[in-house]
């Protein structure tokens, strides 16, 4: 996700005041399609959200929920009939219980009374959605709704559903229930298998526009404004992204490859000395944070792409580090086109190895050693 960091996903983009999809932050054409689908009552039996993470899936997942069972819908909620506020109450007691079953150790514990609200929202119990959440789904769903007009069940990271229970998810998707309608939330569409994504209903998101997001973290105090700044580009169009943003995090995992690159931009001409001990230790701590190396990985990836584009052209817009826009400009020409191309091809193996598990600092030290020893390499 994102950059891999383990951002709180779902309620960013929603606040308790807010009472219509009017509230919602970007993404027009996926309110309009839902809004249309409401007002039109053409509500599909299944649906699948999907587009980037942090842009609001869920969030509008729930409001649309709302709007289904609300005494003033179905155009819109408001949020305050019983029915929204029972809403509401499910989705609290909801996550509560989830939470509690993610801590339990035991597998039988985890799974044990599932019971089904008429709002639900599935999410996985371990990294899956287990077979036995969706079996009691299936049971639930051809009943009569409890106590509201209709279900709606929203499954949140749909391709996590444990493979065993894929088929029986099918099966409901095939038959659907009268009363019951699924929304499936998952960010590649390509993720699910071809037989579930074909039954859906698909609503596609895009990244919210920086504009929006710039004018968000407007209100954010804790962000000075190169901060801000830095938020907006490095969360890529992802609300939930730019208002976890934590710019001392983002530095901590930033500067090994600004050391990185450095060492390696700053190699004089043939024939001086290398300083390899910066070269190793900037090489050893990128491969520390074995955890989250993906998210390692993107941020050298990002500072790679802004290089290039620097490269290309100085006064190019794009950049997303942009608090380094003047030492990245330095940077590009020393490592030339070629320079950045091999260290991107680095980046590339680095990767691979690490999907093998092997030790990735082997990987950049290599490369670094390819780098500086390769005169020719870096376009002196
Ligand atoms: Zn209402």
């Amino acid at each position: 996700m994102g950059l891999g960091l383990r951002w709180p996903l779902g309620f960013c983009t929603y606040r308790h005041k807010d009472m219509s999809f009017d509230s919602f932050l970007g993404n027009p054409q996926a309110i309009a399609a839902i809004r249309e689908m409401l007002a039109g009552g053409r509500v599909p039996g299944a649906l699948l959200f999907t587009g980037p993470e942090g842009v609001g899936k869920r969030t509008l997942a729930l409001m649309m929920a709302k709007a289904m069972v609300c005494e003033n819908g179905p155009l819109d909620f408001c949020n305050q009939c019983a029915r929204c506020r029972k809403a509401e109450q499910f989705f609290f007691t909801e996550r509560e219980d989830l939470a509690r079953r993610r801590e339990s150790k035991d597998s039988t514990r985890r799974v044990e009374g599932l019971v089904y609200f008429d709002l639900q929202l599935i999410e996985p119990i371990t990294k899956f959605i287990l077979t036995e959440q969706i079996r009691q789904l299936r049971t639930i769903a051809y009943t009569r709704p409890f106590e509201l007009p209709r279900r709606v069940f929203i499954i949140d990271e749909a391709q996590t559903i444990h493979w065993q229970a894929v088929d029986l998810l099918l099966k409901v998707l095939e038959e659907p229930p009268e009363t019951t309608s699924f929304i499936l939330i998952c960010p590649n569409a390509y993720e699910l298998r071809s037989t579930i994504r074909s039954r859906c209903m698909r609503v596609v998101f895009q990244p919210v526009e920086e504009a929006i997001i710039k004018d968000l973290l407007g209100r954010e105090k804790r962000l000075t404004e190169p901060q801000k700044a830095l938020a907006a580009r490095v969360s890529a169009g992802s609300v939930a992204h730019a208002l976890n943003f934590d710019p001392a995090e983002y530095q901590n995992r930033r500067q090994p490859w600004l050391d990185f690159l450095e060492a390696t931009a700053r190699r004089g001409p043939p024939g001086t000395a290398v300083d390899w001990r910066s070269l190793f230790d900037s090489a050893r701590a990128l491969a520390e944070n074995r955890d989250d190396f993906e998210g390692t990985l993107k941020v050298g990836y990002s500072l790679l792409s802004d290089l290039m584009h620097l490269l290309l052209d100085p006064a190019a817009d794009t950049v997303v580090n942009v608090d380094l826009s003047t030492r990245l400009k330095g940077w590009a020409p020393k490592l030339a086109l070629s320079g950045i191309e091999k260290l991107k091809a680095g980046l590339d193996q680095a990767y691979r190895l690490q999907i093998r598990n092997v030790n990735p600092q082997l990987g950049f030290e290599t490369l670094g050693i390819d780098l500086l020893s390769g005169h020719n390499s870096l376009g002196h």
